[in-house]
């Protein structure tokens, strides 16, 4: 009897430790008496009230359930009475010091042979911890939602084989792929429309390294039949033993910056073209000399051969030699308008190897006429065994043209005897330069920021777009532009490009 109780007590101990441990009370209810015939110590704990005192009443319990929890609580037990049924059930209770807490309660019937309720057994387990840390989890991933949401339009998580884990796309964002349809996929399985092979291969070298990347450019087909443009970063994930277990990023759509790119580019190519026209119009006096010349001089060189077949006996000597000069300058007369065809058609930008000198030689030989009618001296200084640049001949000689054009222009305000125009090029560490010096009046130092805005202008019928066009044609040519003072006095305008390596003539 003694060892029996002494065991009783045990495990009783037990269960209070365990209810302790699980924050689980439990109690019993008399259907007879209609009374509560048991309450562990942990249920008195849960509801705050004191064991000291007297088994509480249901109505103990019932002051201590959140106000608004109470009906439900009440209807709840009615229903478990009559039903004799499980039930589980949430509610809040309410210590008299106002904290509140969260409980979780199950109940079961207990049941005798003719199915008449005896008793019902409820325990109670306190989830306030628990419900704590679920809405400081729900709230920080709603804030993390509502960053998502405002700076970017796709979160993303991918395994360790780079596949899709995890994609949310912020509303509203047009096209977005069917939910979960891209999960499972890599990233290259899904269609995409650019980037090029080349560009995909380096990606992959960069996730198989578990290396971070950003701004990733996509393009993926849109509904609309066009593309949207998309601009991914991602983070490698490791655990705590360092193994990589996959990538987290984010994705940004690009689509109308893209437009609004292709929009300006479109633009810039108009105002190029439209100023490229502008400034041959200017030298369309030199233009007409530059043609007229050779034929004139092929006009002349058919006279002297009709001449010589006229002549007893005819000269056929002479004669063949006077065809072949006409043939020579009937050739550069479809040179130089080959030339200008060429720097006045619309082509949409080209990736030449290009040869600066020849290039500036071209473009001096345009503008031969025109520095003479102005008196200007013309002198170069051209660095034998310059790398070729990479770009776009044409624009490159637009630069040139404006630049010479704009120094022939700044020179009428000085004397005749001093006109100087020097275009020099030069073998740089990383590339090459090319350099139109003058002897014009230069300008304010003050003014020299301005000079490459657009619209800057001093010239009474100038447009002001020259210079800023210049810019930004070597700017697209991965180069630099710059003005500086040329001493004694002048002007002088620079550009450098880099070099495409081992190409040096
Ligand atoms: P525009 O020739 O239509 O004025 P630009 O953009 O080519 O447009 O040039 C802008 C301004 O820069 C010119 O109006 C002039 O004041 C100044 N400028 C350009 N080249 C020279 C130069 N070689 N010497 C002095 N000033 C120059």
């Amino acid at each position: 009897m003694v060892e029996r109780t002494a065991k009783v007590q045990r495990s009783e101990r037990y269960l209070a430790e365990t209810q302790k441990l699980t924050h689980t009370g439990s109690w019993a209810w008399d259907a007879r008496s209609q009374k509560v015939i048991h309450c562990s110590e942990e249920m008195f704990r849960i509801f705050g009230l004191n064991p000291q005192e007297h088994l509480p009443t249901r109505k103990n319990f019932r002051q201590r359930v959140h106000p608004e929890d109470r009906n439900k609580v009440d209807e709840r037990f009615a229903r478990v009475v009559n039903e004799r049924d499980d039930s589980f059930d949430e509610y809040r209770v309410v210590l008299p010091d106002g904290t509140v807490k969260h409980v979780n309660s199950s109940g079961h019937p207990v049941l005798d042979g003719n199915g008449e309720l005896i008793e019902f057994i409820g325990a109670a387990t306190d989830v306030t911890e628990r419900k704590r840390a679920e809405e400081a989890l729900r709230e920080s991933e709603e804030r993390f939602r509502t960053l998502v949401q405002f700076s970017f339009d796709v979160y993303w998580e991918s395994d360790a084989q780079h596949r899709f884990i995890r994609q949310e796309f912020a509303e509203g964002i047009a096209d977005p792929p069917a939910p979960g349809s891209e999960i499972g996929k890599t990233r290259w399985e899904v269609p995409y429309l650019e980037p090029d092979a080349e560009a995909w291969r380096k990606h992959r070298e960069t996730l198989d390294a578990h290396l971070p990347f950003r701004d990733f450019e996509l393009a993926r087909p849109a509904s609309d039949g066009g593309k949207r443009y998309i601009s991914v970063s991602g983070l490698p994930v490791f655990d705590k033993a360092g193994r990589f277990i996959g990538y987290r990023g984010l994705a940004r759509r690009i689509t109308e910056q893209k437009r609004a790119e292709e929009a300006l580019r479109d633009m810039q190519m108009k105002l190029a073209h439209a100023n490229r026209v502008a400034t041959m119009s200017q030298l369309s006096a030199s233009i007409t000399h530059e043609v007229n010349q050779p034929i004139t001089a092929a006009v002349t060189y058919a006279l002297a051969a009709r001449r010589w077949l006229s002549a007893e006996p005819p000269n056929f000597h002479e004669v063949d030699d006077a065809l072949s000069l006409i043939v020579k300058e009937g050739n550069r007369a479809g040179e130089v308008v080959g030339r200008i065809r060429a720097l006045i058609k619309k082509a949409p930008a080209r990736k030449d190897a290009v040869e600066i000198n020849d290039a500036i030689l071209e473009v001096i030989a345009l503008t031969r006429t025109e520095a003479a009618n102005n008196s200007v001296a013309v002198r170069t200084q051209l660095a034998e065994g310059l790398p070729r640049v990479q770009g776009d001949r044409v624009q490159l000689q637009q630069v040139l043209l404006n630049l010479i054009i704009n120094a022939i222009e700044a020179m009428r305000d000085v004397g005749e005897k001093e006109r100087e125009l020097l275009i020099s090029s030069r073998n740089e560490p990383d590339g090459v330069s090319v350099e139109v010096r003058d002897s014009g009046p230069g300008f304010a130092p003050a003014t020299l920021d301005r000079l490459f805005e657009a619209f800057y202008t001093t010239k009474p019928g100038g447009l002001g777009l020259g210079l800023s066009i210049c810019r930004s044609i070597i700017e697209a040519h991965n180069g630099r532009l710059w003005a500086s003072a040329n001493l004694p006095r002048g002007a002088s305008f620079q550009f450098a490009l880099p070099a495409i390596a081992n190409t040096a003539s």
